[in-house]
């Protein structure tokens, strides 16, 4: 039996067609998109269709996209590249640790950062954040779906609310495209931040969606790259492969989103048929998470053990955020929700992707519950 990988949420699968396209950038295409000849110059019109294909999926201007090494980077260009010396800024508690490390980071060089609290669901306060606009914030952060609950958060309406105020809004959408729609609303001054390797891109190559009129410095200097904001040779071969992507995942999204909502609800049956007793963290209702993330409990199972021999009857599962498994801590985002410590130790990730197969599906429902029965403490 072919292993049953069940962690797209950490890192998704490279989609054939993606590699078709940037083969020939690691083959035959020797240019550098800063050179004037003839090689530079089809380097340069890769690295460009590419952008327009990242900015299509957005829906907006090519001109706005700035390539990163990936989403952390995209996430600390955004945060350090925003917030002036010894400014303000409001992140939500559930950020990925990118943005939290970074906003530490600003703290330690004299920045003043408010968190704000979620409720059981995963949703940032309303009136926390209210409150933050009220006394005074340059910016704030907050993600647009979680990538270890699947909370999606009302960003439109709080890109909305921050404009009124003349805030800047990081939206984090590394988790949105393909599970929900992204077309990005014309907020004041803003950022969004993407990664290719969760919508079947390479790993190692993201994005910045910087509004035309948003100053953000950069972080890394010594060359004109990418309009001043991100200096270094482009890495062509996996631009072309983000650039396709997401092109695929914009021509695909609704498909993608109900094979996505299909195969959960697939998956949750078989898994409640072998063990009724299992737990869901997050939004009940479907209209506020995305498809395909599963953050589950099984009472008297801790999550490490089920994890492990998962993984030796070839199943990949995840424990909490995949970015820091290895590390057995409580997930900072249950916490948050108010998930104890021995519920939260008790938890796991199962994140699907679009062409999961019901067999997979069901296969693994099977091993989850044939493990979890192995391990399961007595009451
Ligand atoms: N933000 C979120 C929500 C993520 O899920 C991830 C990947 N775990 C990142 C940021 C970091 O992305 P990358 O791996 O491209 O640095």
């Amino acid at each position: 039996m072919p292993r049953i990988y069940l962690d797209h949420n950490a890192t998704t699968p490279l989609d054939p067609r993606v590699l078709d396209a940037m083969l020939p950038y690691l083959q035959s295409e020797p240019g550098n998109p800063s050179s004037l000849h003839a090689e530079g110059r089809a380097a340069r019109r890769a690295v460009e269709d590419a952008r327009e294909h990242v900015a299509a999926m957005l829906g907006k201007d090519a001109r706005e996209v700035v390539f990163t090494s990936g989403a952390t980077e995209a996430n600390n260009l955004a945060l350090t590249g925003m917030v002036p010396a010894g400014g303000r800024l409001a992140v939500s508690a559930v950020e990925h640790p990118s943005v939290l490390a970074c906003v530490e980071l600003l703290e330690s060089r004299g920045a003043h950062a408010v968190r704000l609290g979620v409720d059981r669901d995963g949703l940032v306060s309303d009136a926390e954040l209210e409150t933050a606009l009220d006394e005074g914030v340059d910016v704030v952060a907050v993600m647009a779906a979680n990538n270890e609950v699947g909370t999606l958060q009302p960003w439109v309406a709080i890109a909305r609310q921050c404009h009124a105020r003349g805030v800047a809004l990081h939206v984090d959408a590394v988790q949105m495209p393909g599970k929900a729609p992204l077309a990005v609303p014309d907020f004041g001054e803003g950022t969004v931040s993407l990664s290719a390797h969760k919508i079947g891109g390479p790993k190692g190559v993201g994005a910045l969606w910087v509004r035309t009129d948003t100053r953000v410095r950069a972080q890394i200097v010594g060359g004109g790259q990418e309009r001043q904001r991100r200096a270094g040779t482009e890495n062509v071969a996996a631009i072309v492969g983000m650039g396709a992507a997401c092109r695929f995942v914009a021509d695909e999204a609704s498909a993608r989103m109900s094979a996505l909502r299909l195969s959960e609800e697939a998956f949750l049956a078989a898994l409640r048929a072998h063990v009724p007793d299992v737990v869901r963290h997050g939004p009940r209702n479907a209209d506020m998470r995305i498809p395909g993330t599963l953050n589950l409990r099984i009472p008297g199972v801790s999550g490490e053990p089920l994890l492990l021999g998962c993984d030796l009857e070839g199943l990949s599962l995840s424990l909490g955020s995949a970015c820091s498994s290895g590390a057995v801590e409580p997930s900072h985002v249950l916490l948050a929700m108010g998930v104890n410590k021995v519920e939260n130790l008790e938890s796991f990730r199962v994140s699907l992707g679009w062409d999961t197969s019901p067999d997979a599906l069901r296969a693994a429902a099977g091993i989850i519950a044939d493990v979890a029965s192995r391990n399961r403490r007595c009451p």
